[in-house]
């Protein structure tokens, strides 16, 4: 692995945007993934505004550089040789919650849990559901996020994105044609610098009761206390992902330091030391064992990143 070269004034240019603290070189994205694992990043960049984003993007360009975004890390696999070019993280740098009756704008860095919490503080009901996906807002938004009785896309009122050509863009919700996990921002591009909500004023009580139940059947039902990605496949249609594969008998199921959950089959866990070739391979075997028992293609919700 060899960090790509660049031209001389690349690094002079950022840093006349980015402040040093918030520009990382070689730095190991296992520190910033859920599951513990990948490899190093050239550059993370922790962008502290759209305007910043924008200007990233245009020295990106300029240099011929890939650029990829990164939430809190808790939907991806980042492979072993790590990632050349800049990441885009976002976290609470530009995370800032306010509200307005029962608007809620949140910076794409905000982490969900915090979003959810701040609207119940507030007495706005919808997010509850929320309050145990360890994501930002940005990239629930992107992945549209969902658990229980509820998904993202039916709270989210606009987005402000900051698109390829360096501008930004602002898009209604018709726009961002929401989908189960899809939204239009997985393939325009664009990169989500600010979330605006449309909640309702609810009641405390339900609100908490809520917010305790999903956290108490989530902390029973998910491997929560193992580093993961949460559920590695896609509903298929007419099945749950879990109950095929444990149907499969690969429940605890191990390649190298890679596990299906014992908790939830549905969850690849990294057992200790696990590389991401464990976990694409383990991926690939338990495609492999639910497609030859039942016929069905499992996809992948995980998203993949950098070199193997
Ligand atoms: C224990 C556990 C439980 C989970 N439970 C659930 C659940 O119940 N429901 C659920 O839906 N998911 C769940 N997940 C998966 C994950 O938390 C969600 O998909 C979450 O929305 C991902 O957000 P993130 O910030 O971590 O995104 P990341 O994993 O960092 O990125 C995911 C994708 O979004 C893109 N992205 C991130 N931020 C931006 C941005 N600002 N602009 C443009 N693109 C962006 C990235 O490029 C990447 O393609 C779980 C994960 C774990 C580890």
């Amino acid at each position: 692995m060899q960090r790509i070269k660049l031209k001389e004034d690349f690094f002079t240019q950022l840093q006349k945007v980015i402040a040093a603290d918030r520009l990382l070189l070689d730095e190991p994205m296992s520190k910033h993934t859920t599951f513990r694992i990948g490899g190093p990043a050239d550059y993370l960049i922790l962008p502290a505004s759209a305007r910043e984003v924008s200007a990233v993007l245009v020295i990106a360009r300029e240099h011929g550089l890939p650029v990829t975004i990164l939430g809190n890390g808790s939907n991806v696999l980042v492979l072993d040789k790590g990632i050349r070019g800049l990441v885009l993280k976002f976290d609470a740098t530009m995370g800032r919650i306010s509200h307005t009756g029962t608007t809620v704008k949140a910076g794409a860095g905000a982490s969900l849990g915090d979003v959810s919490r701040y609207a119940a503080a507030h007495g706005l009901t919808g997010l509850e559901f929320a309050v145990g996906i360890p994501g930002s807002i940005g990239g629930a938004v992107f992945m549209n996020a969902g658990a229980y009785d509820g998904e993202i896309g039916c709270f989210v009122a606009a987005v402000t994105a900051v698109c390829p050509d360096g501008k930004l863009k602002r898009f209604s919700h018709a726009d961002i044609r929401f989908g189960y996990r899809d939204s239009a921002f997985q393939h325009n591009r664009c990169i989500i610098c600010e979330v605006e909500l449309t909640l309702a004023a609810g009641d405390d009580d339900a609100i908490g009761m809520k917010m305790t139940d999903y956290t108490t059947r989530r902390e029973a039902k998910q491997p929560i206390e193992m580093p993961s990605a949460g559920s590695t496949f896609k509903r298929p249609p007419g099945h749950y992902a879990g109950t095929l594969i444990e149907q499969a008998g690969l429940k605890g199921f191990k390649i190298g330091g890679a596990q299906v959950s014992g908790k939830h089959a549905g969850f690849i866990v990294n057992a200790g030391g696990a590389t991401a070739t464990d976990v694409l391979s383990l991926i690939k075997e338990v495609q492999r064992q639910v497609h030859e028992r039942f016929g069905v293609r499992l996809q992948p919700e995980v998203r993949i990143f950098g070199e193997e």
